[in-house]
């Protein structure tokens, strides 16, 4: 059996997901484009806006930051301005990329452990009007904090912003009303919480904002324009799209509404959530962020103070238990990672939780 992976994705998937990827298709047979035809519309679907309302789908090779930086490097104009917020690795990546294309960058950077708050967000944008994107990460995965994707949308509808979310670890499982936040660009990708494999991202937009994006990419690649053009056209991928991964997905995205939707899997997501907090805390390990920011997707623990604990021993024993758990990647503080998205259930944590206790023991970090 494969290990149980708690972490942020990949993460384990169902068997019928896998056994979708059994295959060999062409990029351009009618059957493989029919997939991506539906897949494009039950992303729509899911994202609770329909083509008529003027949204469309976009898929993207390549893991999600393919899909992020399509969007960076596509659609801010040579003399557009972005807003960035950040709070973490993920949206540090994004200034990373805004700076790697040469685009004019305003960054509010906050501590890990911070949730911006949308007032400062609407400080900047009434100070500098020459602002014309606002981009934030919606669960960042580095802590598992869920940012206030609802307030920083309100204040940049309000001042009139192109608006770009990574919804990466959260869409599926966390509800997001793309209208009434106005979002432009959603970006979130197969193997997170629709449960795929990994191979492409997806980028939900608005086609007003799709359409005024011709010509602006800095890559060829990643031109999410000129893919998006393709796609309406007849469904095609420019280059060669992971087929098996995409047929994976379709599967997936079959289950997911054999689930419930997103308001079911949501539910299971919190209940791990809430089992694993209550046993950790039963183990004496403490969460690093304050229980009314952390998200359901993902939680940092503080290494316990013992002088016992070894986070590399720790992890390996858990491994060796089936159990693989994630490191940390804060900037200042030593923490863990335990991810409860994919194919985990109740019993599933509560062996994580007794592996927990055992490994622990047996490092005489308690008794
Ligand atoms: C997973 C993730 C990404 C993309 O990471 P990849 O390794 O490229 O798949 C981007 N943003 C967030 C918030 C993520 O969780």
């Amino acid at each position: 059996m494969d290990n149980k992976l708690f972490t942020p994705g990949p993460i384990n998937t169902k068997y019928s997901v896998k056994e979708a990827m059994l295959h060999d298709m062409g990029s351009r047979d009618m059957e493989f484009l029919e997939v991506v035809k539906e897949i494009r519309l039950e992303l729509l679907h899911l994202a609770g806006v329909t083509r008529d309302e003027g949204y469309d789908t976009v898929l993207m090779q390549g893991s999600g930051t393919f899909g992020v930086e399509s969007v960076i490097s596509t659609a801010i104009p040579p003399d557009g301005h972005l807003l960035l917020i950040t709070n973490g690795t993920y949206g540090d990546r994004i200034k990373q990329m805004a700076k790697v294309y040469g685009i004019r960058t305003t960054t509010l950077k906050y501590k890990e452990n911070v949730v911006p708050p949308a007032e400062d967000i609407e400080e900047v944008l009434i100070k500098d009007e020459t602002v014309t994107h606002v981009a934030i990460v919606h669960c960042e995965t580095t802590t598992g904090i869920f940012n206030d994707i609802e307030g920083v949308g309100l204040v940049a509808r309000k001042y009139n912003k192109i608006y770009i979310v990574d919804a990466m670890s959260s869409f599926g499982a966390v509800p997001i009303d793309l209208k009434a936040l106005d979002i432009d660009f959603l970006v979130s990708s197969s193997n997170k919480c629709i449960e795929g494999v990994p191979g492409f991202s997806f980028v939900i937009a608005k086609n007003n904002t799709l359409q005024t994006c011709i010509g602006q990419a800095r890559t060829i690649s990643l031109d999410l324009y000129s893919q998006w053009a393709d796609m309406r056209k007849n469904n095609q991928f420019r280059f060669t799209p992971p087929i098996q991964t995409i047929l994976a997905f379709r599967k997936a995205i079959e289950e997911l509404k054999a689930e419930g939707g997103i308001e079911k899997r949501s539910e299971r997501y919190r209940q791990n959530y809430h089992r694993l907090i209550e046993g950790t805390e039963v183990l004496g390990l403490r969460t690093y962020l304050n229980k009314k920011d952390q998200g359901y997707i993902i939680t940092s623990f503080l290494f316990p103070e013992h002088p016992n604990f070894d986070f590399t021993r720790f992890y390996e024993k858990l491994h060796q238990h089936g159990q693989v758990i994630y490191q940390g990647k804060l900037s200042d503080t030593n923490c863990f990672r335990i991810g409860n998205i994919g194919q985990l259930y109740l019993e599933d944590i509560d062996r994580l939780l007794i592996a927990i206790q055992d490994v622990l023991t047996e490092m005489d970090v308690i008794s």
